[in-house]
């Protein structure tokens, strides 16, 4: 089936209206949906394909909101499951620009792919872009049983590492460890301009994906923000410009680019093919540029899906 399946966390994020305050000061917090793997789906599931998502929410009634924004989208949810309390991240933007951070981890770490193993082997897409599976728990070993399925099972794999500093304070070589054995393992990775760099310790765009492509040999996306994107494959690179609007919140902007992206690759019928095709690859990243742009006019990662098209 065309379906594409997104694993990892569904969290609320916590957002102070406070501004310039850090948590200890901040008292008033708005509450959205949240989780990078969670935006993939949703993304996807708004430009008219069948996304899922897998992963656990709590027992408790911000699990069942989660459900409820997901099905709003669109989203397919039967593969979530329920257990204690749902992780939470709560975060201020301070005077200075920095972000202040406490993150709660709670149910998203117990998800477990027992009982839906037959959902990770016939989808057509798996994407791993969690940024808390490989930190450990139950959900990291979600990861690489499924990881291993798709690949007996010929699914098209896709990999973000989405690198957050605030949770890998002090374990840094380990992510890049991680990352790398992930990255060698999969037909599409995207990855900021930042985790490029931090991943392959280069500062220079191509002299960074020079290395990367010495372990690798399919296709990527470096997202560099209102620049754009660029696509590599092991032939060809090239930037896709994006379009110019008005930033709001660029938070999922990346997400929405990879959801976008991954609904038009889930429509070939030669998936594995497509790196020997790119100018219907740029095509491709070009509307996924557009599609992520809008994401960033309105504040929230869900906001602005409720009207995105191709
Ligand atoms: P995230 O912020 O979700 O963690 P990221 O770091 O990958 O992910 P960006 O590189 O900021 O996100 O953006 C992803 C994509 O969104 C870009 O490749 C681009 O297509 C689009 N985009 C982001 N910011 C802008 C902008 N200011 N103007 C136009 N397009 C943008």
């Amino acid at each position: 089936t065309k379906e594409i399946i997104c694993l990892g966390e569904l969290l609320i994020d916590f957002i102070c209206e406070d501004t310039g305050l850090d948590l200890k000061g901040g008292e008033n917090f708005v509450k959205r949906a949240g989780g990078a793997p969670a935006n993939v789906a949703a993304t996807a599931s708004r430009l008219g394909v069948k996304g899922s998502f897998a992963g656990c929410v709590g027992n408790d009634p911000f699990g069942d909101f989660l459900i409820e924004s997901l099905n709003h989208h669109g989203v397919d949810t039967t593969m979530i499951t329920k257990k204690g309390n749902t992780t939470m991240a709560f975060v201020s933007i301070m005077d200075d620009g920095e972000r202040d951070f406490v993150f709660v981890r709670g149910a998203d770490e117990q998800y477990e792919i027992k009982g839906f193993e037959e959902r990770f082997s016939n989808c057509k897409i798996l994407h791993l872009g969690s940024a808390t599976a490989l930190l450990g728990g139950n959900l990291k070993k979600a990861y690489e049983e499924s990881l291993k399925l798709a690949l007996d099972n010929d699914v098209f794999l896709s990999f973000d590492p989405n690198y957050r500093g605030d949770l890998w304070k002090g374990r840094e070589g380990e992510f890049i460890e991680l990352a790398k054995e992930y990255i060698s393992q999969v037909h599409f990775v995207k990855l900021s301009q930042d985790e490029l760099f931090m991943i392959y310790g280069e500062n220079n765009l191509d002299k960074a994906l020079d290395k990367m492509y010495k372990d690798y040999n399919s296709l990527s996306a470096i997202t560099l923000g209102s620049k754009g994107t660029y696509l590599a494959t092991p032939q060809k690179r090239m930037l896709v410009p994006s379009i110019k609007i008005n930033p709001v919140d660029t938070t999922g902007a990346g997400d929405a680019f990879v959801g976008a992206f991954l609904s038009q690759l889930v429509e070939e019928e030669n998936l594995k093919g497509i790196t020997g095709n790119f100018e219907k690859l740029k095509e491709k990243a070009a509307k996924a540029n557009k599609v992520a742009a809008l994401v960033c006019t309105k504040l929230g990662a869900m906001t602005a899906l409720d009207v995105i098209s191709l």
